[in-house]
């Protein structure tokens, strides 16, 4: 038989008790409930329950954080309609309509912090069975779908890269030997009476061109495609950007661009190769326009803290849809006719390479931004943590 509650045995008893009996029962039981609230509140995952006409009648302080909302506005609204203001519709109909069945879905927050949060939902159910309403529970995934992600990135570079240097061993080494047995050939059709060379030079011409043309392609593969280690030297990262932009101003004035630059005074040095940043800024650049085709705005932004130097490209253009946002850094990832879908690609193994991170946030039809995080310098490869309390911290 299961196992009767305190609040069951109260329930049985009350009516025999008296008035003090009552008073120190409810003073427990508020106790209790100021107990179960501060479990809850220290928790890192955030917790919301509801009632059965899915209003909110408890949500914990990380629920709060996360959903960016107090208490005082929360408690007591219909979950849904509040899922909905924060552009869950999918969510809270799902919730409205499948109340009964367990969801688990990650969904991705873009205010007050962009992060991605992993959400269960459970039916709240009384011992009897009856349906009291729903529990969710939202757990901050954000750094683990980070590091899947850059260690998927990672892998398809480096199977881009073991393609670029079997292609460049497998293809470029007989172009070269082509290349030599043409002019040896060429040199013993030029001994030959013209009227039998005419014919075999129009040829050997055709033939020379398209593996120049073969060649060239070959070669621009190699180059976007295979790591090069960069040539590090202590830089000043807004010298680069004011000459990236510089270059691409004509484009900028073409496009109906306005730029908007804002950078910190006095931007440390970092260690980078300038020609490498110039390629991952340009190539940022160039999609930001393209994501503006009737002009825009394109916000540059310099900014530095006591360890990295972070630079962001925001756009007001066409934005990426949520369901491409995973793809865009792949190799050959393109939704333009046009397009090489390697820009991104190079730029995220550039920064990489330089042991930075780079970050795509975007709004559909809104903008997009872009940031790059570097590393400062060597100087602070050590950096005392504050002190932690307790005795027992030295291990
Ligand atoms: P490409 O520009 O050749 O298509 P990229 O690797 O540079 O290749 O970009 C991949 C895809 O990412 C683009 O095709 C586009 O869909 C998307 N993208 C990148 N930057 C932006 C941006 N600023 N605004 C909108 N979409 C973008
Ligand atoms: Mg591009």
């Amino acid at each position: 038989m299961a196992k009767t509650t305190f609040l069951e045995k109260l329930i049985t008893r009350i009516e025999r008790l008296d008035h003090k009996h009552v008073e120190n029962y409810l003073v427990q039981l508020a106790q209790e409930k100021g107990l179960l609230e501060s479990i809850f509140n220290s928790m890192l995952e955030g917790i919301v329950v509801t009632n059965r006409a899915q209003k909110i009648i408890f949500i914990n302080h990380a629920a709060q954080e996360f959903l960016d909302a107090k208490d005082i506005e929360m408690e007591g609204q219909d979950l849904t309609r509040y899922l909905e203001s924060l552009e869950l519709e999918e969510l809270a109909a799902l919730i409205k309509t499948d109340w009964g069945k367990l969801i688990h879905r990650d969904i991705q927050m873009i205010h007050p912090i962009p992060r991605i949060l992993h959400l269960n939902v459970f039916p709240l159910v009384s011992s009897g069975n009856a349906y009291l309403g729903l529990v969710l529970i939202l757990t901050d995934v954000t750094k683990r779908k980070e590091e899947e992600l850059d260690q998927m990135r990672s892998e398809k570079l480096q199977t881009v890269s073991l393609m670029a240097s079997c292609i460049a061993h497998e293809i470029g080494n007989p172009l070269n030997s082509i290349d030599i047995h043409l002019q040896l050939l060429e040199r013993d059709v030029h001994k030959l009476p013209t009227s039998s060379s005419k014919n075999l030079l129009e040829s050997l011409k055709i033939v020379k061109s398209e593996i120049r043309r073969l060649d060239h392609t070959v070669r621009s593969f190699l180059v976007t495609a295979r790591p090069i280690r960069p040539n590090l030297q202590g830089s000043d990262i807004a010298k680069i950007l004011e000459e990236t932009l510089r270059f691409m101003k004509e484009e900028l004035v073409l496009n109906k661009i306005t730029l908007k630059k804002s950078f910190l005074e006095k931007i440390a040095k970092v260690s980078v190769d300038e020609f490498q940043m110039k390629q991952a800024f340009s190539n940022i650049i160039k999609n930001a326009i393209e994501a503006m085709p009737h002009g825009g705005i394109l916000k540059v932004l310099l900014t530095q803290d006591d360890e990295k130097v972070k630079i962001i490209f925001e756009d007001n253009g066409e934005g990426i849809p949520k369901e491409i946002l995973p793809k865009i850094f792949e190799p050959y990832f393109t939704t333009k006719t046009s397009g090489s879908g390697l820009g991104l690609m190079i730029s995220y193994r550039i920064v990489k390479d330089h042991g930075g991170k780079i970050d795509v946030t975007s709004r559909f039809g809104k903008g997009t931004t872009v940031s790059i995080l570097l590393p400062m310098g060597m100087k602070r490869k050590m950096k005392l943590l504050p002190e932690q309390g307790g005795k027992n911290n030295e291990l």
